[in-house]
């Protein structure tokens, strides 16, 4: 009898914000398809360290890094102590993501400069570090918002622009990338029931009635199109958004 072999056995991941919500059931769920992962966390360290033990006790190998997204050098360094520590990144996720805002007239500088260290220059910098070791095969698969494509609610200005920024950077970085076997894609979440964004919440009230499926998403959910991106199957597919979202944009 031949042993089923899981799909990314021998790969290792570093999933960025991985302590909880999306970012945790994405780590889990490379791990239960057979990655080593690596998650970075800033302010949960005990979440963190729960994820860990949640995928040793499944039989997996896991490590958490302490890493802000909004510090380039301390993403540079999460980067390469993945790397040193499970010996290379084959996968990355860009998870890693704050929601500050408010109306137009309202957002502070702190609040902009902010917003753009930890959604968009934590994007690039991992990014630029994880290719420069990555092999053909690699995987980039950035979170990005179902907000992209509609924009059902104001107050969201700034957290729109910081997505929309890593939604073009996916699709010009598919050129670079591309020649080398190296995807690199976007998941569009939509409303999905997370600390961020809890079913019941205060955004829940407005959104949860443009919900084509009549329910919020499950991170589990937003975990399987990141598993399905990350896999051999999907070596073809490089340069797409991918809305998960339960029809909310449809
Ligand atoms: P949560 O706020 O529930 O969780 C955020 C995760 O990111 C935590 O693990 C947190 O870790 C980590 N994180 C936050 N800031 C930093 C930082 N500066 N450095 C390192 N890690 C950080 O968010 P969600 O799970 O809801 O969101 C995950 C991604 O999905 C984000 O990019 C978000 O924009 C996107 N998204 C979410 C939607 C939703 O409805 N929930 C919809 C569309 C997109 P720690 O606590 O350790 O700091």
């Amino acid at each position: 009898m031949t042993e089923n072999k899981k799909p990314l056995e021998g790969k290792v991941a570093l999933v960025t914000g991985g302590s909880r919500s999306i970012g945790a059931a994405v780590a889990k769920r490379l791990a239960t398809d057979g990655a080593a992962v690596a998650i970075t966390y800033h302010g949960s360290p005990d979440k963190a360290a729960a994820v860990v033990e949640a995928i040793e006790a499944a039989g997996g190998r896991a490590v958490a890094i302490r890493a802000d997204a909004g510090d380039a050098g301390a993403v540079r360094v999460a980067v390469n102590e993945t790397a040193e520590t499970l010996g290379t990144v084959d996968i990355l996720v860009n998870n890693a993501g704050i929601a500050l805002g408010g109306p137009i007239d309202e957002i502070t500088d702190a609040d902009y400069n902010r917003m753009i260290a930890v959604n968009v220059t934590g994007v690039f910098v991992a990014t630029q570090e994880a290719v420069r070791k990555m092999k053909p095969g690699g995987r980039v698969i950035h979170i990005g918002s179902s907000m992209v494509r509609y924009a059902a609610f104001p107050t969201a200005s700034l957290y729109t622009l910081t997505k929309g920024a890593v939604a073009g950077f996916n699709r010009s970085l598919v050129r670079d990338l591309g020649p080398r076997g190296i995807t690199v894609n976007t998941v569009h979440p939509g409303p999905t029931d997370t600390d961020m964004n809890p079913d019941g919440g205060p955004v829940s009230k407005i959104v949860g009635p443009g919900m084509a499926i009549g329910r919020y998403g499950k991170p589990e959910e937003i975990a399987s199109v990141v598993s399905y991106l990350a896999s051999p199957e999907a070596a073809f597919v490089t340069g797409a958004d991918i809305v998960a979202d339960g029809g909310f944009t449809a």
